[in-house]
């Protein structure tokens, strides 16, 4: 089930989505760190965004915005 889980998750962030609510990213609130892109969506998830490779990355608290300086 958690594996189940995993791959919907994988699948949603490919097409750009949010793995909570489903929204798409691109509609989200974009924030500017640095050169890192941050999404946060509707529903307060926070997504980096990968310039480079063009996909959405989900942000857990170790990646919090506090490691810029
Ligand atoms: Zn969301």
């Amino acid at each position: 089930m958690k594996q189940l889980i995993k791959n919907i998750q994988d699948w949603l962030l490919e097409d750009g989505r949010c793995t909570g609510c489903g929204n798409a990213l691109a509609e989200g609130v974009k924030e500017r760190y640095g050169n890192e892109m941050y999404i946060i969506c509707n529903c307060l998830r926070l997504y980096v965004y990968d310039r480079q490779l063009k996909v959405f990355t989900k942000c857990d608290s170790e990646c919090s915005l506090r490691q810029e300086g």
